[in-house]
């Protein structure tokens, strides 16, 4: 009798776990969810970001809410949604930045790219850019290369931060064209942008998305872009690899994940909330105008495309001998 009472008190536990886990995941979300910009507003990871909330939020029924939380190129805010509770409501946008480039060359960086996060999906890969400021001696990849071989440490460049994307690319460029330009870093594209186009920075690498306008406006020029190929909105402006700069030739991505140890049900929905957001034509629109491809992968392959991109800035690291100051 004692023992059929355990077994029932376990069996009835198991049901009520059981019972609470789908009432749980079928409330998802029954609240707000944040989504994490680890850079300051601006940058190509906040436009991404506020295209999407709004849709997205619509598909899941609940307000998607963006908070920027910029610092240590990305890593501030990366490690915030790192050590979120894993129940859905604290997302974060994830960038080349915070998942590879960062984590490669920065030792202390707080978390594992690899273990640490539940990658969800890729939302768009966008081009990067080298411009320059309407006053810099040079309008084109020939002369701007000729300008900053005959000016070693002359220049300077803006990138979104410390460790990220534009900085080790950057870096990249100036090993393998053998050139000198000193790095300001920014927390973030945006307040990077600002500078560059008030003229305090002569060059800035970037996404394409948060520079295009400027560019377009003939406040900054395009000198170089890294796509697979021309860009219909540049056309006039060579890649990377027409260059002869292949490594340096390398898009950048924009998607959202969470804390390690998201439920399955959880990642289904956001996934399954962002393709339902990107299947209307004005959201697909707002992306691609800005240059950008629309990716919308699943969360397997968004695992192996960060670990992939991280393997790829490992390698950035040790091949240029690239070394936090
Ligand atoms: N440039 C981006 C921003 O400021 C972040 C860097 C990245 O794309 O990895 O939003």
């Amino acid at each position: 009798m004692s023992k059929f009472c355990i077994l029932s008190n376990k069996a009835l536990t198991l049901a009520l776990t059981l019972a609470a886990g789908s009432v749980w995941a079928q409330a998802y979300p029954n609240k707000a969810v944040k989504l994490v910009v680890p850079f300051a507003p601006g940058g190509t990871t906040d436009i991404v970001a506020r295209v999407i909330a709004e849709p997205l939020g619509r598909a899941l029924g609940q307000s998607v809410v963006v908070e920027n939380r910029a610092g240590g190129g990305g890593l501030v805010g990366a490690a915030e949604t790192v050590k979120s509770a894993p129940d859905g409501y604290s997302l974060g946008m994830a960038t080349v930045s915070t998942t590879a480039s960062n984590p490669a060359i920065n030792p202390k960086t707080p978390y594992n790219p690899l273990t640490d996060f539940t990658p969800i999906i890729n939302i768009a890969a966008t081009p990067n850019i080298i411009a320059v400021h309407p006053s810099f001696p040079a309008k084109n990849y020939p002369e701007f290369l000729a300008e900053l071989k005959r000016n070693p440490g002359k220049y300077s460049y803006s990138s979104s931060g410390t460790g990220g994307i534009g900085h080790l690319q950057t870096e990249l460029f100036k090993n393998l064209t053998r050139t000198f330009i000193t790095h300001i870093p920014y927390r973030g594209a945006g307040p990077a942008l600002n500078d560059t186009v008030a003229g305090q920075v002569q060059i800035i690498f970037d996404n394409l998305p948060s520079a295009l306008p400027f560019i377009q406006q003939g406040r900054l020029v395009p000198i170089v872009v890294a796509a697979p190929q021309r860009l219909t909105v540049l056309p006039n402006v060579p890649t990377f690899k027409e260059v002869g700069l292949e490594p340096v030739n390398r898009m950048a991505y924009y998607g959202i994940l969470g804390p390690k140890g998201l439920s399955k049900e959880v990642v289904d929905k956001i996934s399954a909330g962002t393709r339902k957001a990107l299947e209307d034509p004005a959201v697909r629109k707002r992306i691609e105008d800005t240059g950008s491809l629309i990716v919308a992968n699943t969360p397997e392959q968004f695992v192996a495309q960060i670990k992939a991109e991280f393997e790829v800035y490992k390698g950035v690291v040790e091949s240029a001998k690239l070394k936090l100051d």
